[in-house]
């Protein structure tokens, strides 16, 4: 075994964060925290998480548990195919009566790819698995000096695995990479267990790990929002198609244009609406991960309540109806100070 993995496992042993799915490691929570994971801040996660039991204690209580409760759960946490496939993973699971232990049956269950079949497997059953990510390629490439690949990372890793201890061995490497080699700014290499295996380090090399990949630029969709109430105060809402970007969720009203002012009185009206009021208000953008939306947002009270829409009162909204981020900002942000950049990135 490479001696910085002695030091790594050392480290891990007294610098482990006390994450709650680490306190009790079953199968469930390790998946669910993998999933949540995903894409996602720990800060929010953590939220999430305990949410998430609170309302689904077992995997057989989420795999009963209705679309419109779980869609309420998810709210803000973006990517939402993910819990779709959350649900129809603890369907089968259910079924199953429990997950299957190696990385490579895993992966067979919907919404577990490669990193998550490795990582449960690992973590949960203490299976040889590993579980490479990001930071833990960016890690490698580091210490080793050289530009690594998931796959390449992968077939370094396994057979350094310590016999038994693949479940430290595989979150000690996660953990070095999200509190201590951190991907931008500097790395905390004063506090790092493998600085003095460090070749990036040694070389002056640390900005060059990871190559900074290109990304073709974005499309820009434009979009008008209309945040549309009625004389008693309901809101008008609109599901999103079964299929597709934010499929099943909830919208204000929209189209894909750029309306004027008069443009966007006239939508409405041909939606056989009467206009009482209508306000032009700040643009706002939210930015997917393969996709920008420029939204031209307008406020109006407008009657009658036309069954076109869905009308909700604000309570209805805030506790039953899952309104994505992009949409819940157009709101807020529109309506607070016209801040007209939103960075969040979700699909
Ligand atoms: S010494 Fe610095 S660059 Fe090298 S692995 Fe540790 S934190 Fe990363």
């Amino acid at each position: 075994m490479p001696r910085f993995v002695t030091a790594l496992l050392d480290w891990f042993d007294t610098h482990a964060r006390p994450l709650p799915w680490r306190q009790d490691p079953t199968p469930y929570h390790v998946w669910l925290s993998e999933i949540l994971l995903q894409q996602t801040r720990i800060a929010a996660v953590l939220d999430a998480y305990r949410r998430f039991l609170k309302q689904y204690p077992t995997i057989e209580e989420l795999a009963q548990g209705d679309d419109a409760t779980l869609m309420k759960l998810w709210e803000g946490l973006g990517y939402y195919s993910r819990a779709r496939n959350l649900k129809k993973c603890a369907r089968i699971v259910a079924e199953q009566g429990g997950f299957p232990h190696t990385a490579e049956e895993l992966q067979k269950l919907p919404g577990i790819g490669p990193y998550t079949a490795g990582a449960i497997s690992a973590i949960a059953f203490n299976q040889p698995a590993v579980a490479v990510d990001g930071n833990v390629a960016r890690v490698l490439s580091r210490l080793l000096g050289s530009t690594l690949s998931r796959d390449e990372t992968a077939e370094i890793l396994r057979p350094c695995i310590p016999a038994g201890k693949a479940r430290v061995f595989v979150q000690a490497w996660m953990e070095l990479g999200e509190i201590v080699c951190l991907p931008h700014g500097t790395p905390h290499c004063d506090q790092c267990p493998l600085r003095t295996h460090c070749n990036a380090l040694k070389t002056n090399r640390i900005s060059e790990f990871p190559a900074k990949p290109s990304r073709p630029a974005r499309p820009v969709i434009p979009l008008t929002v209309f945040h549309l109430t009625s004389p008693d105060g309901r809101i008008a809402l609109q599901k999103r198609p079964d299929k597709g970007l934010l499929a099943g969720l909830w919208e204000y009203p929209n189209c894909a244009e750029t309306l004027s002012l008069e443009q966007a009185k006239k939508w409405l009206e041909a939606k056989g609406l009467v206009v009482n009021s209508i306000t032009p208000e700040p643009t706002t953008q939210h930015l997917f991960t393969h996709r920008e939306w420029q939204m031209t947002n307008f406020a109006g009270t407008v009657s009658p309540q036309l069954s076109d829409f869905t009308w909700v009162t604000p309570e209805e909204l805030e506790n039953r109806y899952a309104l994505p981020t992009a949409f819940r900002n157009s709101k807020a942000r529109s309506q607070a100070h016209g801040t007209t950049r939103v960075t969040a990135i979700h699909s």
